[in-house]
């Protein structure tokens, strides 16, 4: 069984780098006999749009991506995050946190503070022993906790496709590794509740996909996802991830950064065939 998904979010148009992923995604899965499936990573309410939304569907279907069934919206799911959530409550393994960034800076500032190497903010635990209420403030999973849960120190998936310094085959990570890289990372955040890493786990085991396709920048957060995987009794997937489309100057396409989107191509009367072989697919 292969099972598949293309997961855009409706935060903007979309570009090349999601043609790409898209094209890429339906060939592994057509190569494979398989299933694909759609999602629409709309848990940010703030950013996302139905218009976007609905420009994503038609994006797709001048590409000639074919999904399977109704595509799985992550703003209808909110309540199957919780419940999630609770099951990780209630195994002890989280906490919630009243930090601000200010306050994780200055923690981290502390003489004696040596869980940061400086190249990245990584919360030390302030909150852990603090027993605040999980209501209104965001939720934190407690790594070392989540050790002793698992009665082991690694956690492990296959990579199948290729990360971003060529990564390929049995991919094995140390919790302690995990710890000093991210801390106890947001699993659900004040506002809605649930996390980008939270929801993809669900929607993933949801979803029964068996093979993760996806851009080799998220190849650093799979741990994440997979010791979630672990502590929620979730199988873990086959992950699959490949090269990132780049501009000009080598950098990874983004809305932000002005990329063009695949509708203005389109209008421009670029073809399907040619943007295929602009992909070299
Ligand atoms: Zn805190």
């Amino acid at each position: 069984m292969f099972i598949s998904r293309f997961a855009p979010s409706p935060t903007g148009l979309l570009h090349l780098g999601h043609a790409y992923s898209a094209l890429l995604t339906q060939n592994l899965v057509t190569r494979n006999s398989g299933t694909l499936h759609l999602r629409i990573e709309d848990i940010d309410i703030t950013r996302c749009t139905p218009d976007f939304e609905k420009q994503i569907y038609r994006d797709l279907e001048w590409l000639g991506v074919q999904w399977e069934s109704t595509p799985l919206r992550q703003s209808e799911e909110l309540s199957v995050y919780k419940n999630s959530l609770k099951q990780l409550v209630d195994k002890g393994l989280v906490y919630g946190c009243d930090c601000t960034r200010s306050d994780i800076k200055k923690a981290l500032s502390a003489p004696n503070n040596l869980a940061n190497d400086g190249s990245a903010m990584v919360y030390p635990g302030t909150c852990r022993e603090k027993n605040l209420s999980l209501d209104n403030q965001n939720v934190r999973l407690n790594l070392l906790k989540s050790k002793n849960y698992l009665e082991t120190n690694y956690i492990n998936f296959s990579e199948q496709g290729i990360g971003p310094n060529k990564e390929n085959g049995n991919q094995i990570f140390e919790i302690g590794w995990l710890e000093k890289k991210y801390g106890d990372f947001i699993i659900a955040r004040k506002d809605i509740k649930t996390s980008y890493h939270l929801a993809v786990t669900i929607d993933d085991a949801k979803q029964k996909i068996t093979h993760v396709s996806r851009g080799n920048d998220l190849f650093h957060v799979t741990p994440i996802h997979v010791i979630l995987q672990n502590l929620l009794n979730l199988k873990t997937p086959v992950y699959v991830h490949h090269p990132l489309i780049t501009d000009k100057n080598g950098n990874k396409l983004a809305k932000s950064k002005g990329a063009e989107s695949i509708l203005s191509i389109r209008n421009s009367g670029t073809t399907i065939k040619e943007i295929r072989s602009i992909l070299g697919l």
